[in-house]
């Protein structure tokens, strides 16, 4: 392979010793820059706000992995709705295979914190503190600093380490709670060893990806950034350069002999990428859809009054941008039906959940009447969890028949307040009149609102006794 083919082969961001390239790139103006301004803003104040949202006097969303619990505003999910987790993970997965398959990479151009924050946040602070591309462009080349440049680029620094901060804070308090996070930055680092190491690694983290390694983490690192190509086609949507129309550019030979195309060289589209690439040389891994090209080949467009779009949304072969195809219409079809069965579980789900369990010890006792007929008692607990958000006053009533049986309990009628885990003991009595031939008699335990008699929920159970069966 020659030395030029090895150029080209080489990823833009990467050098022929294998080193990360400071990417520069020139500041774009124009629709699509923003519409995507107002959209980072929208989802950085989204993500800053996320750990104080309360809903009832609750973290609105909150991912308590210590206990068990989740909140997704107002909701509450716990380690038993693994289903549920299921149907949600399920549902992002398929939602963003079919957004990919349909609109390509709009997930990296639009909405993906890697892109928000990189561009919405580090890029501007970096161009207020060490000023414009041209200068920092000139430093990165290797021209000496001046002692100002030197005190921009550690303000720029301490800068990136404070948002860096502010960002892993707010990430935690999802997890932690944003109150027990509050609590926590109240005290010394010691007594919360955990989220101190945990804040401080991902603060670096952030930092080293935002402040330094940029794109190059969507091109090596980011693993949606790797499916890309067996999840896209011909017919999804990619920022595109309009060939038929640009080439020949101006200046080569061919449009001296041709005739010039709308492309008039300029290079804008290649100053402005993030990850250095030439969108002219076709769609790319390392393109990220940030749709800077489009708004700086539009200004060119317009200066030298041609047509704008000679680059643009469309789709790869040219043909036609395609919503309606197999690929896409599978992924659409998973998606609904994680989306019905999300829905199902959400709705059918209940917020107290009792299991009748069988009791230690002998599987019945025998207990003598004073009218010397026999009676037989079964040991049940009663396993409950109270997901609501008060107490909750219940009493357990059994029947066989339709008739109610004697239960002796030292918690019945019982109260389990709000997040509480309860067992109940009770001893059911039954005479022995009722047991059929196998030795089992079918009862009806249920589980009554004490303060309405009305609600109550039931579950079947078989008591035990001696068999008389063969
Ligand atoms: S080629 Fe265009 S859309 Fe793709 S990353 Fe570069 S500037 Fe963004
Ligand atoms: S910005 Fe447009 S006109 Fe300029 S080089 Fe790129 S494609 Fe050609």
């Amino acid at each position: 392979m020659s030395f030029e083919d090895q150029e080209s082969e080489r990823l833009s961001s990467i050098d022929r010793y294998g080193h990360k390239k400071n990417i520069i790139p020139a500041p774009v103006r124009g629709r699509f820059h923003r519409q995507r301004t107002w959209v980072q803003g929208v989802l950085i104040i989204f993500f800053l706000m996320l750990p104080w949202i309360q809903i009832r006097g609750e973290q609105a969303f909150l991912i308590d992995l210590v206990h068990g619990q989740f909140a997704i505003f107002g909701l509450r999910f716990f380690a038993h709705d693994t289903p549920m987790v299921f149907f949600v993970l399920s549902t992002a997965a398929f939602g963003l295979l079919w957004a990919t398959a349909v609109w390509g990479r709009v997930w990296c151009g639009w909405a993906c914190p890697q892109t928000v924050f990189v561009d919405g946040v580090f890029r501007r602070i970096e161009k207020w503190t060490e000023g414009d591309y041209i200068r920092r462009r000139r430093i990165a080349q290797g021209e000496p600093r001046s002692l100002t440049d030197w005190l921009r680029t550690g303000l720029k620094w301490f800068l990136f380490f404070i948002v860096s901060s502010v960002l892993a804070h707010s990430a935690i308090a999802l997890f932690s709670g944003s109150k027990a996070l509050l609590s926590m930055m109240g005290h010394s680092p010691s007594d919360n060893w955990f989220y101190f190491v945990l804040v401080s690694s991902i603060t670096g983290v952030l930092l080293f990806d935002f402040g330094w390694f940029r794109e190059q983490f969507c091109v090596i690192m980011c693993p949606y950034g790797r499916f890309q190509s067996v999840l896209m086609d011909s017919t999804s949507l990619a920022v595109i350069y309009d060939e038929k129309r640009g080439e020949p550019r101006k200046g080569t030979p061919a449009a001296k002999e041709k005739g010039a195309g709308d492309c008039v060289a300029c290079n804008r589209c290649v100053q402005v990428c993030p990850t250095g690439i030439d969108i002219r040389q076709g769609v790319q891994m390392e393109c990220i859809a940030c749709t800077g090209c489009i708004d700086a080949c539009d200004e060119i467009m317009e200066k030298v009054n041609k047509p704008k779009g000679l680059i643009r949304y469309g789709n790869v072969d040219g043909t036609s941008w395609k919503i309606k195809k197999p690929r896409a219409l599978v992924y659409l079809g998973l998606l609904l039906a994680t989306v019905t069965g999300l829905s199902w579980s959400v709705a059918s789900r209940q917020e107290i959940h009792w299991n009748l369990l069988r009791g230690q010890g002998p599987v019945f006792r025998e207990i003598k009447n004073p009218d010397g007929s026999l009676s037989y008692s079964n040991h049940l607990r009663v396993h409950l969890q109270n997901q609501t958000r008060q107490a909750i006053h219940r009493r357990i009533q059994a029947f066989a028949a339709g008739q109610p049986l004697d239960i002796t309990s030292a918690e019945n009628p019982f109260v389990a307040s709000a997040d509480e885990m309860k067992t109940v003991h009770l001893f059911v009595i039954f005479p022995s009149s009722l047991l059929g031939a196998d030795g089992k008699v079918p009862i009806e335990v249920r589980l009554v609102d004490e303060t309405n008699p009305q609600n109550f929920r039931s579950q079947n159970y078989q008591l035990v006794g001696p068999s008389h069966g063969p």
